[in-house]
């Protein structure tokens, strides 16, 4: 979607601090990292978020898009100190990029609940 900001990272039409990209995947710095660690995992393909990622390819992609953020936070050396994923989808998840993402964040210990 050329008018989606991620799509456009995915396209490396806009620059992007990537820490890795397949096919399928890529992995980039958030531009406002919450945590010493914070990765953004975005699929190539579109989906406005997890809610439209069902079906048998919306599956698929999730499930790559979770490991492959789970081999980055191994890359990254999180897994000692552990590390959290977490997917926002909607107005209440606070979801403000609308391309499926998935937000790495390690290096601190995380507070629970979240705000
Ligand atoms: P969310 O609010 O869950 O939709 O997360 C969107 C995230 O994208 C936020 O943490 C933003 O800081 C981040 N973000 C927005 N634009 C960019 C960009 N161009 N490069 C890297 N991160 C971005």
């Amino acid at each position: 979607m050329s008018d989606c900001i991620f799509c456009r990272i995915v396209s490396g039409e806009i620059p992007a601090q990537v820490v890795r990209r397949t096919e399928d995947a890529v992995a980039f710095r958030d531009l406002n990292p919450q945590a010493p660690t914070h990765v953004l995992v975005v699929p190539a393909t579109h989906y406005g978020a997890a809610r439209d990622a069902v079906g048998a390819d919306g599956e698929r992609t999730l499930g790559r898009l979770l490991a492959f953020a789970a081999e980055i936070a191994t890359e990254l050396g999180l897994d000692a100190g552990g590390y959290r994923i977490v997917t926002n989808t909607g107005r209440d998840g606070g979801q403000s990029v609308g391309h499926l993402h998935l937000h790495l964040l390690g290096g601190r210990a995380l507070g629970w609940p979240p705000g």
